[in-house]
């Protein structure tokens, strides 16, 4: 390795920012690996006089051997300038303005390096009291850039120019020992974003990464940070968590630095030492079959997920309910299902269209129950009907019994033709079920006659 180092002088993290940089012969990278439309943009930032990096999770990836979800590009020009080298440029963000260049579907984020946030000169970062950092769109340097970034490993760039890596934060080392490793001090970093908490579970499971000693140990102490962060930001977190295929030992992690809490404080009231209540259960069933759908490459719901994760908490609730006012068990989950979800969308702002989808899976588990006459047939119909039933057969794993049976029965029911369906429906009138019906209408009947 080409031990070309200085350390930059400018901040508290300068001691972490030393340029390592490992020349074309010494690293692994093909430029076949990446996209060509960033090539494309790292080719046109290049010609134009400007000095253009692919960084973070890219580099991070392919020399992992890994296949990058994205490609981000670091460059010295301004956004002004990037957009007057691309036609299909939109320049966005508040926090900090971003080039998107856009090829189709496919978009390419180009940052301008980022400076110091500390400078109080230029007057445009603000930090809160408690040190987290509200606006922050200064432009600076490359090291500058490298020592705001969050970890190690994902401060890599590699140049366009000479198709060398410059390694500012000793990631390459990190990379090969495995480890998830904060640039700076861990407690003032996690002070100024707390979602950093999130982001090195997140890196650790994905990565299969061990979180660095001196990086782990403020975060069980800091998890309340997260209360701080607005609920919008912190949904779109817990997907990137619960969703991209690793989200049953992300949650198993974020537990154990009292990090889920943060996020799911009405699912958190049913943790046991054990593992055992069937809020854990559920948890462990849907994050699990999450996480297979994906590799399988099966379509994800996020409404399905959350539905399931609040069941339990949602019973509970529904069932105090009906029992202090005496209500029907159907009025008491209509109730508690705005309870709950208040109270969830307090911390992850969970889109409207998902809640109205939550509450109609929610729905479906009373529906699904009431099956005679035509109803099984109308409620096949439903548009949520599937997410219904699989959500029922995911109980029936949980509850056995008559949930069990119930979710047999419509697994049945929709693999049969329409005689066997008659049948089947004919057969619950004999039952339970049929019978009630029958008295309520026989009594229905009688009523009417005295009337
Ligand atoms: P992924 O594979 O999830 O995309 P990534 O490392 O590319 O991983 P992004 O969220 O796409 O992560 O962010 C791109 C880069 O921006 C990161 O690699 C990191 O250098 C920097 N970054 C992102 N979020 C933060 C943060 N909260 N604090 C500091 N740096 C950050
Ligand atoms: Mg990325």
């Amino acid at each position: 390795m080409n031990k070309n180092e200085y350390t930059s002088g400018a901040s508290s993290a300068a001691s972490d920012i030393a340029l390592n940089i490992i020349t074309r012969q010494e690293h692994s990278i093909s430029r076949k690996k990446i996209s060509d439309n960033a090539l494309k943009v790292l080719y046109r930032l290049h010609g134009a006089g400007f000095d253009a990096f692919l960084v973070g999770g890219g580099v991070r990836d392919l020399l992992l051997g890994q296949n990058p979800k994205d490609f981000d590009i670091a460059t010295n020009a301004t956004p002004e300038q990037i957009r007057q080298l691309f036609k299909n440029c939109r320049l966005i963000g508040r926090r900090f303005r971003l080039a998107h260049i856009m090829f189709g579907r496919d978009i390419i984020e180009v940052a301008t390096f980022r400076g110091h946030h500390q400078e109080p000169s230029k007057n445009v970062s603000q930090q809160s009291k408690d040190g987290m950092l509200l606006r922050d769109n200064v432009y600076g340097s490359i090291d500058e850039d490298a020592e705001r970034r969050d970890f190690t490993v994902n401060a890599m760039y590699y140049n366009i120019g000479d198709y060398s890596i410059h390694d500012y934060a000793s990631g390459v080392e990190d990379l090969e020992d495995k480890l998830v490793r904060l640039i700076g001090d861990p407690e003032t970093r996690y002070r100024e974003d707390p979602v950093r908490m999130l982001r090195a579970i997140r890196f650790a499971v994905k990565l299969d990464f061990d979180i660095e000693e001196d990086t782990a140990e403020p975060i069980e102490r800091l998890a309340l940070l997260l209360q701080d962060i607005p609920a919008a930001r912190l949904y779109e977190e817990s997907l990137k968590m619960l969703q991209s295929g690793y989200g049953l030992e992300t949650y198993h992690l974020m537990r154990e630095y009292g990090l889920f809490q943060q996020l799911f404080p009405t699912i958190a009231e049913y943790f046991t030492d054990d593992y055992s209540s069937m809020t854990e259960q559920m948890l462990d069933l849907v994050l699990d079959s999450t996480d297979q759908r994906l590799e399988d490459g099966k379509r994800i719901n996020p409404a399905f997920m959350f539905a399931a994760m609040l069941w339990y908490p949602l019973q509970e609730k529904a069932k105090h309910i009906s029992e202090q006012r005496q209500i029907s068990m159907y009025d008491a989950i209509m109730e508690a299902s705005n309870h709950v979800l208040d109270e969830q969308v307090r911390s992850i702002a969970i889109p409207r269209r998902h809640t109205a989808t939550i509450r109609e899976i929610w729905q479906l588990q009373i529906r699904l129950s009431r099956r005679h006459g035509k109803r099984a047939f109308r409620l096949m119909e439903l548009n949520k009907f599937r997410a219904g039933f699989d959500f029922l057969e995911m109980r029936g794993e949980i509850e056995q019994g008559e949930t069990l049976e119930l979710a047999k029965w419509w697994e049945t029911f929709q693999n049969s033709g329409r005689n066997v369906r008659q049948a089947m429906v004919s057969d619950l009138d004999s039952s339970n079920e049929g019978h009630n019906n029958r008295r309520k209408r026989n009594y229905r009947k009688k009523k009417n006659k005295a009337s």
